[in-house]
């Protein structure tokens, strides 16, 4: 029998799921302190993980422990170098949220283009026409769209974008023009040149030395007035005091963001009060669809982990 820890609550179809399978028994741990995990957590062969902090502090406890399974495909809550010498696998949800964060930078760009929610505004207010024509609005047809990454989310993002028709370029360094020319888009190789002619830009990628404050002010202010920057993929990526600043100026037109420099966001991040930027509080996943998804793939990773029926594309390379 191997036991599994379910640290922090997951939507319910991932523990039914769990229910079923003979040889595993789980516990929920609703209590993350670093004080409980290390009372508990030696007594799990396996555990779930959600935004809890698993450093080696805790980890140097757990004797048992062969493998993580991330809620998710970010892990940076975990000390990987810390895994790799005591020989514990990392797994994520490769394929349960990609859908979710690309349908959410849809909503963005449409908000953002739309007005965000001036125009339902001044209609509550009994302002039916008279806004109307001070109002911005853009169209995302045909516009030029530059994705960072062309991971699983840039794949999902490209494909919703040519329903608008939007003109699709792709700055991955990793991924080989000719693959990203199959899928009928335009890799870009500078995209420092290339962003001064894109209306919206939306990053997917992982938050790294090189890709630290990647989009700055000096990128800002050569963008079009136009244009619009989701960032659904990691805080930091976006320098938020450059953007503040750049939207202030109207240098860009909008931005969305579903993730920041410090989570939860800090009272006096000067994003808050900006009615340019469009925020969420790294909710991009929590569709109930893709919450269920999450759930069964966290668990069923743990099944496949000891049945060594793992697929590949769940286990991080440490
Ligand atoms: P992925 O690993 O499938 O794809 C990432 C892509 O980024 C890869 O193709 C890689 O080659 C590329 N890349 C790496 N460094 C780069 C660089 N310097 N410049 C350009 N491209 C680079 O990842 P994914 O599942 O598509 O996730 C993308 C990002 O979104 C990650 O940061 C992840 O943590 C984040 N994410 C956020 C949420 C959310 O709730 N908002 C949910 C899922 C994922």
């Amino acid at each position: 029998m191997y036991k599994v820890a379910i640290i922090e609550k997951i939507h319910s179809d991932g523990l039914e799921f769990l229910k079923k399978k003979n040889n595993f028994d789980f516990d929920v741990i609703d209590d993350v302190s670093e004080e409980n995990l290390i009372k508990v957590l030696p007594n799990y062969d396996a555990c779930t993980l959600r935004v809890s902090k698993l450093d080696s502090n805790i980890l140097k406890h757990c004797k048992k422990l062969k493998v993580i399974s991330r809620h998710g495909v970010g892990f940076d809550n975990v000390d990987t170098n810390f895994l790799k010498k005591s020989g514990i696998t990392l797994l994520i949800t490769a394929t349960a949220n990609a859908r979710a964060v690309a349908e959410h930078v849809i909503y963005m760009m449409l908000t953002i283009s739309k007005g965000f929610n001036i125009y339902d505004n001044e209609v509550r207010k009994g302002n039916f026409k008279s806004n109307s024509n001070k109002i911005t609005t853009y169209e995302l047809f045909k516009k030029n769209i530059m994705i960072f990454g062309f991971g699983r989310i840039g794949k999902i993002l490209a494909e919703l974008c040519k329903a608008f028709e939007m003109k699709i370029k792709i700055y991955d360094p990793y991924i080989d023009k000719k693959i990203i020319e199959n899928f009928g888009y335009k890799k870009i190789d500078n995209y420092k040149e290339e962003i001064n002619n894109s209306d919206y830009i939306s990053l997917h990628l992982p938050l790294k030395k090189d890709t630290k404050n990647l989009i700055n002010f000096d990128i800002m202010k050569n963008m079009k007035k136009n244009s619009i920057i989701i960032n659904t993929s990691r805080g930091g990526i976006v320098n938020e005091n450059d953007l503040n600043k750049a939207l202030n100026e109207k240098l860009i037109f909008g931005a969305g963001l579903d993730v920041f420099e410090k989570e939860p966001i800090l009272n006096d991040n000067p994003l808050i009060k900006n009615k340019r930027v469009l925020l969420s509080p790294h909710t991009a996943t929590f569709t109930e669809e893709c919450k269920s998804r999450m759930s069964i793939e966290t668990v069923k990773n743990i099944v496949d982990f000891f049945s060594n029926k793992i697929n590949k594309s769940m286990v991080v390379k440490l």
